[in-house]
């Protein structure tokens, strides 16, 4: 009979969570725990707080319905955990280990003090498993990709949390933080799961064609869900290798790949993080550290704001502010127009992705902008540039999505 504490961090699901499983697994007593992390809350990002706090909520609610409730304390995880540890008699504190430099900090520190285990989950093949043969990790993507999809599909997802989670009842927790709920994304894994499975049976066979379309809906919608770990990627690639079994025929099965393949971009930006944490203060490329980029507030502002004059730079912005959402393409379109039209410093604009994306991610966002500027771990782009009126007319041809969101073009004829 022994005592355990999972601690939740960025996997709030209890379906296909490893670090939960292996608690279980040896544990008779298993109690969930939420650290609320000042560190992590001084930073300017309301809109993923509110999303994280509300879906901590529905955990708790799955917890309950289960016998058991997620335990809420603040403070230096350290000296919460130890006191948690000493409180509750735990032998083991497990989690899902994550890759941010701060994560990893964290948790050397927690692991000095405490019996951390740490299980894999946050992506689908752990970093240090896709690797060159000499150990080296890869920085082009096509080769990453190769080896990661040449690796063994070998998942076991048929554990099921069980209908009872023994806890300890009489132990305090601080109150959830009230915010607003996103109705774009309701948070929580019953939603990831309905999500899920929308777009396997209606939406992954017509990825391909449509994921580029500003105006429709044609991707999953599922980012944010992986950002805080309500849907394993486990999960999410076992679904599309399963429908690329079943597809009907080549096309569809194309597209179900399409999908695998943004699933493996994923992967490949957290190895890229894991490996070159630095990557969150400077370029990768180092050759390319040293860009006299311009400053100019006022232009910065007119990006931040939507307020170029160039309509599907302007549509995409003004949806981020006011949703805490853009479409890939629109990511790709204004980071493109920040660092090659207005020649302002990528840095600028990860930093407000990052204040303002629901799906904010660490890893994605720095890899998208390092990417979109060209100084990051593509072979050849610098001179990729994405030309905003083009982007527009093809990407939202009947100029439906930017009329939404720039509503002072309603009646302007598509011509223009
Ligand atoms: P789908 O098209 O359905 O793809 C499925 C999943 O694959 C996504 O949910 C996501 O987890 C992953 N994925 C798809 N495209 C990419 C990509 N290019 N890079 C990494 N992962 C990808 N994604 C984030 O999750 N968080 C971010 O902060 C983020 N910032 C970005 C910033 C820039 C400048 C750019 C160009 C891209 C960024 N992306 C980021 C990647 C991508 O735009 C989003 O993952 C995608 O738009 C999410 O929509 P979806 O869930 O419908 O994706």
């Amino acid at each position: 009979m022994s005592t355990a504490i999972w601690w939740v961090r960025r996997d709030l699901r209890i379906i296909d969570n490893l670090a939960l499983r292996q608690a279980l697994r040896i544990h008779s007593t298993v109690i969930p725990v939420f650290i609320i992390d000042p560190h992590l809350l001084n930073k300017k990002a309301a809109v993923r707080q509110a999303f994280l706090f509300n879906g901590l909520r529905r955990l708790d609610q799955t917890l309950r319905g289960r016998d058991s409730r997620l335990i809420l304390r603040q403070g230096d995880p350290v000296e919460v955990l130890a006191q948690l540890v000493s409180e509750t008699g735990s032998a083991v504190v497990y989690a899902e280990e994550d890759f941010s430099p701060y994560a990893r900090e964290r948790d050397h520190k927690v692991g000095k003090t405490t019996t951390l285990n740490l299980q894999p989950g946050l992506t689908y093949r752990h970093p240090l498993t896709v690797v060159k043969q000499d150990g080296d990790p890869y920085t082009i993507f096509t080769p990453f990709s190769k080896v990661w999809k040449s690796l063994p599909f070998l998942d076991d997802l048929t554990w099921q949390p069980p209908a009872q989670l023994p806890h300890i009842a009489n132990l305090t927790s601080e109150a959830l933080p009230q915010f607003a709920e996103n109705s774009l994304f309701p948070p929580g894994e019953v939603e990831a799961q309905h999500r899920l499975k929308t777009f396997e049976t209606e939406l992954i066979y017509t990825y391909a064609d449509q994921r580029d379309r500003l105006d429709l809906d044609g991707t999953s919608s599922l980012s944010p869900y992986f950002r805080f770990g309500m849907l394993s990627a486990r999960q999410a690639v076992y679904t599309a290798i399963g429908a690329m079994k079943t597809a009907p025929d080549h096309i569809t099965r194309k597209s179900a790949e399409t999908w695998v393949n943004e699933l493996i971009w994923r992967e490949f930006y957290q190895s890229i993080l894991y490996y070159f944490p630095d990557v969150l203060k400077q370029a990768f490329n180092p050759k390319l550290r040293q860009i006299p980029w311009r400053t100019s507030i006022k232009d910065l502002q007119a990006w931040q704001q939507g307020l170029t004059g160039y309509p599907v730079v302007d549509a995409c912005m003004r949806q981020l502010a006011e949703t805490g959402w853009m479409h890939n393409r629109g990511r790709m379109i204004t980071a493109s127009f920040l660092t090659k039209d207005l020649l302002l410093n990528w840095q600028e604009g990860e930093t407000w992705f990052m204040q303002h994306l629901v799906d904010g991610d660490l890893a994605s966002n720095n890899g998208g902008w390092q990417w979109t500027a060209g100084v990051g771990t593509d072979a050849a782009p610098y001179f990729r540039i994405f030309n905003p009126i083009l982007q527009g007319q093809q990407h939202d041809p009947n100029g439906t999505y930017t009329r939404r969101w720039v509503p002072e073009l309603t009646k302007v004829p598509l011509e223009y």
